[in-house]
């Protein structure tokens, strides 16, 4: 089945999206390998799709050696998923862009991992501020990148996002099946 991953610094907000965007319910939570499942937990979705979720990345108080092994676990992840369709990379909607999340975008490029940027905590922030933090945040991808993302705005706390992310997902799965088919 195809698999989205989601990923972004510790703190963004990923399992309160993962929660929203699973309602709490109609998921099955299936362990990854062993040894591993502490670490990646795969949620099954209207039994179609995977949304795995990933650890959290650029904890502050970890040492370099511990922080080298994380970075590892993940590209292990993204070199040997055969079935990822695209990542999705969180990203707090109050913050200017961060290297550390630029870095790793570049990262999904150069592997040439689809990926879509998902802007969490919308609530915090007035409509005219989400404007001007998003387009900030678009001009500074347009630096390196020839073409945006597909990006989605969301709030766990007030529920906002979820149809978008969703619909993009099960559209992108249906394009998959209409290929197959062909
Ligand atoms: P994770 O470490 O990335 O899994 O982040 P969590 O989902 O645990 O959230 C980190 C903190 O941000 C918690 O205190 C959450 O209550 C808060 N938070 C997460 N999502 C939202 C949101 O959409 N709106 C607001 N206002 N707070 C949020």
């Amino acid at each position: 089945l195809p698999e989205y991953a989601f990923i972004g610094r510790s703190n963004v907000g990923k399992s309160s999206l993962i929660n929203m965007l699973t309602d709490r319910k109609s998921l099955a939570k299936t362990s990854g390998r062993p040894g591993k499942t502490q670490l990646i937990n795969h949620f099954l979705i209207n039994k179609n799709w995977y949304l795995v979720d990933l650890p959290g990345y650029g904890y502050a108080r970890v040492s370099k050696s511990s922080k080298k092994k994380f970075q590892k676990f993940i590209t292990n992840y993204f070199e040997q998923r055969k079935q990822l369709v695209s990542a999705f990379v969180l990203v707090d909607i109050r913050h200017k862009p961060q290297p550390i999340d630029l870095e790793f975008m570049q990262y999904l490029g150069e592997n040439e991992i689809p990926f879509g940027i998902i802007f969490t905590k919308a609530d915090k922030l007035k409509p005219q501020a989400i404007e001007r933090h998003v387009a900030e945040y678009c001009q500074e991808l347009l630096k390196f990148w020839e073409e945006l993302p597909p990006y989605f705005i969301t709030s766990s706390s007030k529920t906002i996002g979820q149809e978008e992310v969703l619909g993009f997902i099960e559209a992108t799965n249906n394009e998959i099946e209409q290929l197959k088919s062909h």
